[in-house]
Formats: structure tokens, C-alpha cells, sequence
């Protein structure tokens, strides 16, 4: 099978937890479960490639919020950083079902931040 989806989308994820210091040995094997998880999905449904790197972004934002983020607020990512008032809230991936062309969105505002794995420091 043709795993450049999977490969596309560990890069584009991990990018984007990096420029935000996120990517502990602790999420980056939880992104690399999510990979392997992934990649048998496409298995079953090789026109599925599209969707996988939001799909890869959605799955690895529930886990840290599900493992970490009930300890810890690291455990939220991708935090909008560009509403500078109002309560801490995150972005999530657009279209819900994680693409074509996943870019992330303010949940507050509606707006487009970055496309998935071009995040900023401070955007
Ligand atoms: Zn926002």
C-alpha cells in the first residue's frame, strides 16, 4: 500500500507540536500510535489517503486531551494563541472529516489560522 499519507501527515503533526515545544517522548508516541492505527484504516479504504493527516491531527488533539490534558494543560493542542482575550480554547482541524486540505480553526472565532503542519510559535 501506499503509505505517503501516513508519512505526510506523522511530518505535518509533529511539526506542529514541535514549534509549540510540545513533542515529549510522551505525545510523540502517542502520535506514533495513532500513525499505526491510521495506517490500518487505510488499509480497508485505500481512498481514504486524503483525510489522513487531519485524521492523524484529530486523533493525536483527543488523545493528549484524554491522557494528559486532565492533569496537565500541555495536554491542550493546538491552543489559539491569535485571540488575545477570553478563556484558553484550541483550534481544531477543518473539514471535520480531516480533508482534503486540513488547515486549522479557531474554534472561538471561526477563523483560519494555519494549514495543518504550518503552525507558528505565536499564531
Ligand atoms: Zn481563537
Amino acid at each position: 500500500m501506499d503509505d505517503r499519507a501516513i508519512y505526510r501527515g506523522r511530518a505535518a503533526v509533529l511539526a506542529d507540536l514541535t514549534v509549540r515545544r510540545l513533542a515529549s517522548a510522551e505525545v510523540v508516541s502517542v502520535l506514533d500510535e495513532v500513525c499505526s492505527e491510521r495506517r490500518w484504516w487505510l488499509e480497508q479504504w485505500a481512498e481514504g489517503a486524503d483525510f489522513v493527516p487531519g485524521l492523524i491531527a484529530q486523533d493525536v488533539q483527543e488523545r493528549m486531551a484524554d491522557e494528559i490534558g486532565r492533569t496537565d494543560p500541555s495536554g491542550l493542542w493546538p491552543v489559539c494563541l491569535r485571540c488575545r482575550s477570553g478563556p484558553v480554547h484550541t483550534l481544531h482541524i477543518a473539514p471535520d472529516l480531516g480533508g482534503p486540505d486540513p488547515v486549522w480553526v479557531c474554534e472561538e472565532s471561526g477563523d483560519v489560522v494555519a494549514p495543518l503542519g504550518a503552525l507558528t510559535p505565536d499564531a
